[in-house]
C-alpha cells in the first residue's frame, strides 16, 4: 500500500488496469503531474480475464515471455450442430497480472505516482476527490478526472454515465490432453446470449462461459456443460480445475458519451468491450492512450475543447467496430430461439456475414 505524497495533481486516474495505466502514462509522458490509484492492493490481481487478444494488440502493448504466454493461430468455432468452423486469426494468450502490472510500472516509470489500495469512495461538496487508503480516509485535488475503474465505475456513477447491459463469465483454469495452437469458442442453446471458450496457455487453458446477464442463474449449469463437451471432445483432462474466477463484461456498446465537462472515462467505465465476444484489453489500452494524451493537452491549454477531442478520437478508431456488434448482439439474442445454426453464423465475428452488412 503506498499513499500518494502530495495533494493536487494535474490528472487523477482511477482504476489501474489496461485503460487506466494506459491513459496514466500518456498523460505523465504529456508532461501531466498524474496520480493513479487502484483500491487493488497488487496491480491486476487477482485475475478476471480469459486473457485473450488479436496479436495486433502486441503493437501498441508491452510485450516478452513473461507476458505473452502462448500464441494462437486460428479460432475453431464450434456450432450448436456440431459443425466446426476453423479462421485464421492470430492471437495472444496473455499472462494478465504480469500485463497490467508491466503498464503500471511504465505509467510509474514516466513520472505518474502510484497508490495501491487506494480507493476513489466519492467526491467533497468543494470538489475534492475522496479516496482511502487502507481504511484511512484523505482528500486530493486534480482538474482532470479519469475514471478507468471497470463495468460498475463509481466515477461514471458520479456523472451519470453508467452500463446498464452486461454479460455474466466464470472460468475455471483446466489441464489439457495435449497442447494446442488454436482458440476455440462454443456456442450452445444454454449460453444465452453468449459463448463458451477454451484459451489454451501451455499445458491448461481458461475455460469459461459468459452469457446475458439476465440468466446469471443459468451460469454455473452453463459452465457444467461447457467442461463436459470440452471432455467429451477430448480437448479438456478429466475434470481437474486448477482455478476460478469470473466477473461481469459490459455489453451495451459505448456509453453515449465517455465526457462530462473534466470527467473522462475510459475502457469498461466507458463501454469500451465488444458486445459480441466481451473483449476488451486492446480497446481499455488503445483508448485509454487517447484519453491520456487529451488530459495532457488540456492541462498545458486549459481549454476543454482539448478534452472534447478524446470523445472524436476514440469513436474514430472503434466507433464502427462497437456499432456493428451491437448491431449483430441485437440479432442474436432476437433470433437466439429461432434456429442458433444460422444466427451464430450471420452474428458470431468469424463469419463473412458478420461484417458483410453495416
Ligand atoms: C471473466 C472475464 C473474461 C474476460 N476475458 C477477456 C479476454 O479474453 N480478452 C479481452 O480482451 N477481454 C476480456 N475481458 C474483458 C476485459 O477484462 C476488460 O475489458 C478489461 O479488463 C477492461 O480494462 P479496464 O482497464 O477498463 O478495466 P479493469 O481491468 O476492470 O480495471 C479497472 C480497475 O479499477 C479498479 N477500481 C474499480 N473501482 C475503483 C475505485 N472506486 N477506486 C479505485 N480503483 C478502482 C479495479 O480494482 C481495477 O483494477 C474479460 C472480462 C471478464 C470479466
Amino acid at each position: 500500500m503506498t499513499r500518494p505524497a502530495g495533494e493536487s495533481w494535474d490528472v487523477a486516474v482511477i482504476g489501474a488496469g489496461p485503460a487506466g495505466s494506459s491513459a496514466a502514462l500518456a498523460a505523465a509522458n504529456g508532461g501531466a503531474r498524474v496520480l493513479l490509484v487502484d483500491r487493488r492492493e497488487r496491480v491486476g490481481e487477482p485475475v478476471q480475464c480469459a486473457e485473450f487478444a488479436p496479436a495486433a494488440l502486441l503493437l501498441e502493448a508491452p510485450t516478452g515471455p513473461s507476458i505473452v504466454v502462448q500464441r494462437t493461430t486460428g479460432i475453431v468455432t464450434h456450432l450448436p450442430s456440431g459443425a466446426v468452423e476453423r479462421t485464421d486469426a492470430p492471437g495472444v494468450m496473455l499472462d494478465r497480472a504480469a500485463f497490467d502490472r508491466s503498464l503500471a510500472q511504465a505509467a510509474e516509470e514516466a513520472g505518474a505516482e502510484l497508490a495501491t489500495a487506494t480507493s476513489l469512495e466519492g467526491w467533497t461538496g468543494d470538489g475534492r476527490l475522496r479516496l482511502a487508503s487502507g481504511g484511512e480516509p484523505f482528500t486530493a485535488w486534480a482538474p482532470v478526472v479519469i475514471g478507468a475503474d471497470g463495468p460498475r465505475s463509481t466515477v461514471g456513477q458520479h456523472v451519470g454515465l453508467t452500463n446498464r447491459i452486461f454479460a455474466a463469465a466464470k472460468q475455471v483454469e483446466v489441464l489439457l490432453e495435449e497442447p494446442l495452437e488454436e482458440a476455440h469458442v462454443f456456442f450452445d442453446p444454454l449460453f444465452l446470449g453468449g459463448y463458451g471458450w477454451l484459451f489454451p496457455k501451455g499445458e491448461t487453458a481458461n475455460l469459461g462461459v459468459g452469457i446475458d446477464a439476465a440468466w446469471i442463474e443459468d451460469l454455473d449449469r452453463a459452465l457444467e456443460h461447457l467442461m463436459e463437451r470440452a471432455a467429451g471432445l477430448g480437448l479438456v483432462m478429466g475434470r481437474n480445475v486448477l482455478g476460478r474466477t469470473g466477473g461481469v463484461i459490459p455489453v451495451g456498446g459505448p456509453l453515449g458519451t465517455a465526457r462530462a465537462g473534466t470527467v473522462l472515462l475510459v475502457g469498461a467505465a466507458a463501454g469500451h468491450t465488444h458486445p459480441v465476444t466481451g473483449a476488451g484489453i486492446h480497446a481499455a489500452v488503445s483508448c485509454g492512450k487517447t484519453a491520456g494524451r487529451a488530459a495532457a493537452r488540456y492541462t498545458a491549454s486549459g481549454d476543454e475543447a482539448d478534452l472534447a477531442q478524446y470523445e472524436n478520437e476514440w469513436r474514430a478508431r472503434w466507433g464502427d467496430v462497437f456499432r456493428i456488434a451491437s448491431r449483430r448482439r441485437t440479432e442474436l439474442l432476437r433470433t437466439w430461439n429461432d434456429d442458433l445454426e444460422a444466427a451464430v453464423r450471420r452474428c458470431w465475428v468469424v463469419f463473412p456475414a458478420y461484417d458483410a452488412r453495416r
